[in-house]
């Protein structure tokens, strides 16, 4: 039971070459997504979906800059370093020892660069976010559950070495179930060796995608999942949340074992995708970051390595790293409309964090509190040194 072809305009694919995976901000390594036959061989991969207009990403040196070309054919941002206001410091080096903030959510400081871009998004600040955010499950049992790669984020290319990622992997174990994030009906079960959801055959492998009644600006959200070893449903079954659909597994450009999920608007258009960690509801006692971070004249910056700190309890006692990623790269990836955010952290115990830029650009920071079950809503910008 496939839904009609939704009339969403296709955007373009950009592929990253990958022979390695990427170690997860745990340690441990979770294999991840990779162009078979190495760098030349899946730049010629021909598309098969005869709409879709590939996109090529040159060498990883662009990366993040923006001067790739776009599907919608937009003016690249030059890169926020050249016009940032602040004076760089001497080391990109994450302070250790500001003291906790009072503040208990984040008061952006006032500067000429302030474009409120925002207006129809949520503020930044604590939300109990509208539903889908948050409300969906998670893939797996929770005596399996895992946390998804934070090296290699939705919208990242895991530092130059893997494909523009479209989803989350989580490294579960070869054989582990497979659950619904939420109830809904399998719109398409088995391999993509004839019928492609991605940009090329044989990408995903076995993959299940499951169509739930959850809406996002007015389009029911799908939830793929990829590279499994076995498929356990139908197309046309009815699935409740957490049923089983599959099995983890590596198949299809999997360097090995691994969920890939995913969430999409269409089924079967590999540029209409989210990010899952806005939908997955958060552990028990942990709520969630969402971050938009903007350069110059407050536009989304790609490519920009955050990490996040946690505060300590105790006054004066510092913070401790927990966890980097990097605000989304150009190509087909896609902000929510909500929150028109390009960086995530999800799953985090409530409590004090700050968020930071760290790949040696301008400093910038800004301090931001956790709930349970809450998103927290943070704008990163330039020069921005918050406490
Ligand atoms: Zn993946």
């Amino acid at each position: 039971m496939i839904p009609p072809a939704d009339d969403a305009p296709r955007t373009s694919v950009a592929l990253r070459d990958s022979s390695t995976a990427q170690p997860s901000a745990a340690g441990t390594r979770v294999a991840s997504d990779r162009v078979r036959g190495g760098s030349g061989d899946s730049a010629a991969t021909p598309d098969v979906r005869a709409s879709a207009s590939d996109t090529r990403r040159g060498s990883a040196g662009d990366e993040g800059a923006g001067e790739g070309p776009t599907a919608e054919g937009t003016t690249p941002t030059p890169r926020a370093t050249a016009t940032e206001q602040a004076t760089p410091g001497p080391s990109s080096t994450p302070t250790l020892t500001s003291p906790p903030s009072e503040t208990p959510t984040v008061t952006p400081a006032p500067s000429a660069t302030d474009t409120p871009l925002f207006l129809d998004a949520l503020p930044d600040g604590i939300h109990n976010p509208p539903p889908p955010f948050l409300r969906l499950g998670r893939p797996f049992l929770p005596a399996n559950d895992v946390g998804a790669s934070a090296t290699y984020p939705y919208g990242s290319d895991g530092g130059g070495w893997l494909l523009l990622h479209h989803g989350l992997d989580l490294g579960a174990g070869a054989g582990v179930p497979v659950t619904a994030i939420a109830d809904g009906q399998v719109v398409y079960a088995g391999d993509d060796s004839a019928d492609a959801f991605g940009p090329q055959l044989d990408f995903y492998g076995n993959l299940v995608v499951v169509r739930h009644g959850a809406r996002l600006d007015g389009r029911n959200l799908l939830s793929l999942y990829g590279h499994l070893a076995t498929v356990n449903v139908a197309q046309g079954d009815v699935v409740r949340e957490a049923d089983e659909l599959g099995t983890v597994g590596g198949t299809g450009i999997a360097l090995g074992p691994h969920l890939h999920l995913e969430i999409r608007d269409d089924v079967r258009d590999y540029g209409r995708t989210f990010n899952p960690a806005l939908f997955t509801r958060p552990r028990e006692g942990a709520g969630a970051i969402a971050g938009r971070r903007v350069g110059a004249y407050g536009r989304a910056e790609p490519g920009i390595t955050v990490a996040l700190f946690r505060e300590s309890d105790e006054a004066g006692a510092g913070t401790t790293w927990i966890a980097e990623t990097r605000s989304y790269l150009w190509g087909p990836i896609n902000r929510t409309s909500a929150l028109q955010e390009n960086f995530t952290f999800p799953d985090l115990p409530a409590g004090r964090y700050v968020v930071e830029r760290v790949d040696g650009g301008p400093r910038s920071r800004a301090s931001v509190r956790v709930e349970p079950g809450a998103l927290s809503v943070v704008t990163l910008r330039p020069g921005q040194s918050n406490p």
